[in-house]
């Protein structure tokens, strides 16, 4: 079993996957996920020889040990790694701040790509590698052949992923890419960044109705055999295994900083924060544990959809109980709203380990628990893993559930005892969550993940922070890139109704504009 290679979650057994399809398929036949066969280990003297490399050299080598050589030679890769991370405004891609020293609290910025939050990380390198794949396979063909093999990425956002992701592909090309958002429904800043990127492989569709509505429209496209087919419809979202890949390389850079900025502690116990919703950046964190890099604890902090807090505290994973008896089935609008979920769809990823360690004699087996358990959430709302399942988990893992009220007031508390430091929410409910774990093991370093910059969150922040004092104001947090924005162009149609044929049409009637041949 090679860590280069990869199976389904639902279906575990043979033959296992490229690296290359694993990508562009996305989603695996019959719903499940894809995972390496194996974790890699590391090398023996990592913690020597690794500890002062750049963010690039870092990315290469954990990268190299999930790709094989025959499918990116190490050359390419070091290209499309460069390329990718290019674009930050850090030298360091993602640099790790001290918070507040006295109590060893880190905070690991990840907001310094394209579209200000850490979404990019993932998302550069994946519109890369999408560029990188189709070139290879359309080699040698004709710009105008009809068999050039083509993506056509199609999403629903409700704000960060959504700019992350035409950040990531603008440009690409045989890649296009249609955004949906619900119009009026998403941040100014955010509609923003997305309506004015003007290259011609980029669709902003702005519907009339809700995220939902969006949401629903993708899912049906997706089912629509016949316009997939036609279409190659291809996903960005954190199911991707290439977006978790990307993301493992931060902690391995972050424990190094702060081996750095800690001088002194000899191997310190270091537990890692992390604001959670979809349970994709958190993951990245458990592959750099089970690789081998010592990490204490990895802390979920949620904001009120707490699904995953339940599980940590009862062993069930369960949509949401209130709405079981109340009929609905509502997301609760948070300030935090990119951790809004229902369920978190990469925890099946940590669900399979625990079923192959704890209950399966094979991979095979795990698989097949994985398939009941996730058909049974499906049609009850709700699975119970045994308990002992439960408890090896809380061997790596602890959880926080934070309100809006505790991240107004987080965000207020450090902005006064850090020099005026401004927390966005997302991150001010992994602080929240990590001064709750201060208080109970004060002995242990702490990095909480800072998951976007403050202005692209602006009401909360100003909500936290109006009148405070007279350094902060909403102008002061926001970047001259944003401030920009206003006056650019803009690339956006409407949809006049969220009526998936209507939709159907923009996107043929796109695609002819582009010049794609169908
Ligand atoms: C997407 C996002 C999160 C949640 O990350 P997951 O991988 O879905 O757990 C947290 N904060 C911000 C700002 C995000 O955009």
């Amino acid at each position: 079993m090679s860590s280069q290679e990869y199976l389904s979650t639902r279906d575990s057994s043979p033959p296992y996957l490229s690296f290359e399809d694993t990508v562009l398929r996305g989603l695996a036949p019959g719903g499940g996920l894809f995972i390496p066969a194996a974790i890699p280990t590391l090398p023996a003297d990592f913690l020597t020889t690794w500890k002062d490399l750049s963010f690039e050299d870092l990315a290469f080598n954990v990268f190299s040990l999930y790709i094989s050589a025959d499918e990116i030679p190490a050359a390419d890769l070091k290209n499309l790694i460069a390329a990718s991370y290019s674009t930050f405004r850090s030298d360091t891609v993602t640099p790790l701040v001290p918070l507040d020293k006295a109590r060893k609290l880190y905070l690991l910025e990840l907001f310094h790509g394209p579209t200000y939050a850490f979404k990019d990380v993932a998302l550069q390198f994946v519109g890369n590698l999408f560029e990188y794949f189709l070139t290879r396979r359309n080699a040698g063909k004709d710009p105008k052949d009809p068999a050039r093999e083509r993506l056509t990425v199609v999403g629903a956002t409700s704000g960060d992923t959504g700019s992350a992701a035409i950040y990531g592909l603008r440009n690409k090309t045989d890649v296009s890419i249609f955004i949906l958002h619900p119009q009026g429904k998403v941040s100014p800043v955010q509609e923003l960044q997305m309506t004015t990127v003007t290259d011609p492989n980029v669709h902003n569709l702005a519907v009339k109705g809700n995220f939902d509505d969006c949401q629903d429209i993708v899912k049906s496209l997706f089912d629509d055999k016949q316009f997939n087919d036609k279409h190659h419809l291809g996903a960005v979202n954190s199911i991707n295994w290439a977006r978790i890949l990307a993301q493992i390389t931060y902690y391995f850079h972050s424990y190094f900083s702060l081996l750095r900025l800690s001088s002194g502690a000899d191997k310190p116990t270091v537990k890692y924060v992390v604001p959670t919703g979809n349970f994709g950046d958190i993951l990245a964190g458990f592959y750099a544990k089970r690789m081998g890099l010592p990490i204490a604890k990895l802390v979920v902090a949620t904001n009120s959809n707490d699904i995953l807090d339940r599980f940590w505290k009862s062993g069930v994973y369960e949509k949401n109980p209130a709405a079981a008896t109340s009929g609905e089935e509502a997301v609760k609008e948070t300030l935090s709203p990119a951790m809004d979920i229902l369920i978190s769809s990469n925890f099946e990823r940590l669900l399979w380990y625990l079923a192959r360690e704890n209950l399966a004699a094979t991979p095979i087996e795990a698989g097949q628990i994985l398939q009941s358990w996730m058909v049974e959430l499906k049609t009850t709302g709700k699975v119970a893993v045994p308990r002992p399942v439960l408890a090896a988990g809380l061997a790596e893992f602890s959880s926080e559930a934070v309100s809006d009220a505790q991240t107004v007031d987080t965000i207020k508390s450090v902005y006064s005892s850090s020099q005026k430091y401004v927390l966005d929410p997302h991150t001010a409910v992994g602080v929240t969550a990590s001064l709750r774990n201060i208080a109970a093991d004060p002995s242990a370093y702490y990095i909480s993940l800072s998951t976007a910059h403050p202005a692209k969150f602006g009401d909360a922040v100003d909500r936290a922070l109006a009148g405070v004092d007279d350094v902060y104001s909403f102008d002061k947090v926001l970047p001259e890139d944003f401030k920009k924005l206003e006056s650019l162009p803009k690339n956006v149609t409407l949809v006049d109704k969220p009526d998936r044929e209507l939709v159907k049409a923009e996107i043929e009637k796109a695609l002819k504009e582009e010049g794609v041949v169908f």
